[in-house]
């Protein structure tokens, strides 16, 4: 499968003494998003409603987290018609505090987010100083109540010839479409993964457009089923629900979580030979840079020193920060760095950490040889011109990709490397 364009940079044309000193920005797959977030406008339910109902606004649909698509290579968007049987006529006519103290949890509410705006289409949709065509996400997951509504509308999508794609077939999108998805993707399985309270076990209300959840003091679905069991109860019917210590204090809400993960290509003390590692399951000849999770209370170069010396028995001194890289699988952001081994620091030793089923130095010649014939996803074919027994490694569309580009490609002389389109 052909990969696709990566993002352009932002500004990358702009001459500054950071970009002097340090070379152009390096911008990785699933980032350079063209919406306009304008997230304090989540709350602002006037806007929302208008912006929902404006003919130029664009719904990603999905259905279990696969977005609906023409094919792999591009998403389809959904109109307020399309999905007004589900989300009803206004879905944004309570403000943030009714919806709160009205909420009843016996009934599904389809998980609804504002992504934001693009700016670039002149679509006639304009709120106070902003404007530009808007873009919702809306999870039609069949469900609860909204079961046969979400039925309907997957059948009358898949009628148009659109499908679900399911898979991590979307790193074959075009970037910008990818970054939209990314959004969409992360924050739906937040939302998803997160129906109840991290401190009581209550079912939570998404708010803000789908970027956080509370924990409601009322829930009138206690009401309603008091009501049924008859009119002998002898206690007052109420709606409160038990305390919870979210509702007390300033921030009484939750987050969507991104959770920092560090990604390294490792160089020799003597700069010519490049860390790599596998795991068992990936295809054979099939290697990568080393990454793992950043921990509570350590910085991202300790987190980068640590993983190597977990995983490789490698230890390494100076760590620079590459790029970032935001990855939807579910909510984590790729910290892209380099480091390099302290002399003598090159021992490969895999019993600390069982992670890796191998580790090796190769050549930055061998590095810039497979970049060149040997990238592909997980599953895919390797490039035209990889010969059998050849070393593999990641597309352009993965950090990896991008780090082991940038070494070879003069970082360690003081370019910044990046790979070329
Ligand atoms: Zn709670």
């Amino acid at each position: 499968m052909p990969q696709p364009q990566l993002p352009e940079p932002a500004h990358a044309q702009v001459d500054s003494m950071l970009s002097r000193k340090f070379g152009k920005e390096i911008a990785n797959y699933f980032s350079g998003s063209p919406l306009n977030r304008v997230s304090f406008l989540r709350t602002d339910h006037a806007f929302l409603s208008a912006a929902l109902r404006h003919p130029s606004t664009s719904f990603l649909l999905f259905n279990s987290l696969s977005p609906l698509a023409r094919d792999p290579t591009k998403l389809e968007y959904a109109s307020f018609k399309d999905v007004q049987p589900l989300v009803g006529d206004d879905p944004y006519s309570k403000n943030e505090e009714q919806m709160v103290s009205e909420y009843n949890s016996s009934v599904t509410v389809p998980q609804l987010l504002f992504l934001g705006l693009d700016e670039r289409e002149k679509s006639g949709f304009e709120w106070t100083i902003y404007h530009g065509s808007p873009y919702f996400a809306l999870d039609v997951t069949p469900k609860g109540t909204i079961c046969s509504t979400a039925e309907k509308l997957i059948e009358s999508m898949k009628s148009r010839g659109l499908q679900f794609v399911e898979g991590r077939m979307h790193m074959s999108l075009p970037a910008e479409q990818a970054a939209i998805y990314a959004q969409a993707r992360a924050l739906l399985d937040w939302n998803a993964r997160n129906p109840f309270c991290a401190q009581c076990g209550q079912p939570t209300l998404s708010i803000n457009a789908g970027t956080k959840r509370t924990c409601p003091p009322k829930d009138l679905a206690s009401l309603i089923n008091t009501t049924s069991i008859g009119s002998t109860t002898a206690t007052t019917p109420t709606a409160d629900r038990p305390d919870c210590a979210t509702r007390k204090g300033i921030s009484n809400l939750c987050f969507p979580r991104t959770d920092p993960t560090v990604i390294m290509a490792v160089v020799s003390a003597d700069s010519e030979r490049i860390l790599l590692g596998r795991q068992k399951r990936w295809p054979k000849y099939w290697y990568s840079t080393l990454a793992g999770f950043v921990e509570p209370a350590e910085s991202v170069e300790e987190a980068v020193r640590r993983e190597v010396w977990e995983e490789s028995g490698v230890t390494l001194g100076r760590v620079v920060i590459h790029s970032t890289q935001p990855w939807p699988y579910p909510a984590n952001l790729m910290i892209g760095a380099i480091g390099q081994c302290t002399p003598g620091g090159e021992e490969i030793l895999l019993k600390h950490d069982p992670e890796l089923e191998d580790a090796k130095w190769v050549t930055l010649a061998e590095v810039k040889e497979a970049l060149h014939v040997g990238t592909s996803g997980l599953g895919e074919e390797a490039g035209e011109g990889y010969k059998e027994g050849g070393l593999r490694l990641p597309p352009r569309t993965a950090i990896a990709n991008q780090l082991l580009s940038a070494v070879t490609g003069g970082f360690l002389e003081g370019g910044n490397g990046g790979s070329k389109m």
